[in-house]
């Protein structure tokens, strides 16, 4: 407990430093807790300021705490309006500071002298001024949880300011067809920044060489204004693979981008055709099923007669394929088959099975997987090329 005689005491301590209207208010626990023993409650005005600041007397000197910065918060609000203007579509925005160590150290320094605790930090207090000031000029909201833009003000020792914006992650569904053979599906990164994306690939993070990453980064960071888009795809396969159907599915998680809404969906390039399928919160937390339609072509090192396709079809339908991956044991469903013979010793498949079936694997047999090809026909079986003719998400 601290009496009010030590109270009137810190305020007079408090009087010995020179602060504006707004620091001052900031440490006001210790005037109301001074009204507080006086038996009254209303709250701090600026007569009360004025008197503790020396009477009523306007003083033009800099504050000893801020150094004058609330003073300059309109100022600070439309500099920070600016860097807002390159992003065409967001709804909420948030405000953060970095303040000169200084600062931190004056406001400390008086604290600990005055016995002030609780109270609120100068960057709190001055993020939420300038929060309310952006706020009106935007006509936008605040949001501290999930802001579409984050506003940053860095103050420099003398007082200068930066200000800069960046944007909430989106996060886009997409698909891509491939209609070409030829492509790689991923791309490597760029030397330069390894991925964060710089002038050198502008802003893709990627290599030069051509890929249906690159293609589609390329797209997706014009669409959005945004920077190196990070992929999470749904199933994989070879450069010489076409994608068909409605194409594959992968979701993009796009940098800083500059709108949240984007009007173009559709793009082609190379022979691949990408489409943004829906704008998403978040990139799903637990890998989707998925369910791949694959068309598989096989040689083998002897004939193949017309039985070998029968029992193939028999031995296929329903069965659950089991292989080892980083040391786990996987079961992908082979929920469909239809086989072919197409020469003396080659034959296609076209199977529908659970995504993540590895297909050369599941050919060949040799590294472990039960059942394989090679196994049931008793032959060694190879797959020569694979497409894949529709990806669907099982949803349940
Ligand atoms: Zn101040
Ligand atoms: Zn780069």
């Amino acid at each position: 407990m601290v009496d009010a005689g030590s109270l009137t005491q810190n305020v007079i301590l408090l009087k010995e430093y020179h602060l504006c209207r707004h620091c001052l208010i900031r440490q006001a626990d210790v005037i109301r807790r001074k009204k507080a023993a006086a038996n009254t409650d209303d709250d701090i005005d600026d007569d009360d300021n004025n008197k503790i600041q020396g009477e009523g007397r306007v003083e033009k000197r800099t504050c000893y705490l801020c150094k004058g910065l609330f003073e300059r918060l309109d100022e600070i609000a439309k500099k920070a309006l600016l860097v807002t203007k390159q992003y065409r579509q967001f709804n909420t925005f948030v405000v953060g500071a970095t303040l000169p160590t200084q600062l931190y150290e004056r406001e400390d320094a008086l604290r600990a002298r005055l016995k002030i605790r609780g109270r609120e930090s100068i960057k709190n207090h001055l993020t939420r001024e300038l929060g309310v000031r952006i706020a009106k000029m935007l006509r936008k909201n605040a949001d501290y949880s999930r802001p579409d833009l984050t506003i940053n003000i860095v103050v420099g020792k003398d007082g200068d300011i930066e200000t800069s914006a960046r944007a909430r992650p989106l996060v886009l569904l997409c698909r891509y067809i491939k209609r070409e053979r030829g492509l790689p599906q991923k791309a490597e990164k760029c030397p330069l920044c390894l991925g964060k994306g710089c002038n050198l690939c502008d802003g893709t993070g990627l290599n030069d060489s051509e890929s249906i990453e690159n293609i589609m980064t390329k797209h997706i960071v014009k669409i959005t204004g945004g920077r190196s888009p990070k992929f999470s795809w749904i199933g994989s396969e070879d450069p010489y693979s076409l994608v068909l159907g409605k194409g594959r599915p992968f979701y993009a998680k796009v940098s800083d981008p500059k709108v949240r809404k984007p009007k173009q969906h559709k793009f082609v390039q190379a022979g691949i055709e990408g489409r943004i399928m829906e704008v998403l919160e978040e990139v799903p937390y637990t890998p989707e099923r998925f369910l791949v339609k694959t068309r598989i072509a096989c040689s083998c090192d002897r004939a193949i007669a017309q039985d070998d396709i029968k029992s193939l079809r028999k031995s296929l339908a329903e069965v659950q394929a089991k292989f080892e991956n980083r040391s786990k044991i996987v079961v992908k469903k082979i929920h469909s088959v239809y086989a072919k013979r197409i020469a003396e010793r080659e034959f296609a498949l076209t199977i529908v099975a659970d995504g993540g079936l590895p297909i050369k694997q599941f050919v060949g047999g040799e590294q472990y997987i039960e059942p394989n090809i090679s196994r049931l026909l008793d032959a060694k079986c190879k797959c020569t090329a694979f497409d894949i003719l529709k990806v669907d998400f099982c949803r349940l």
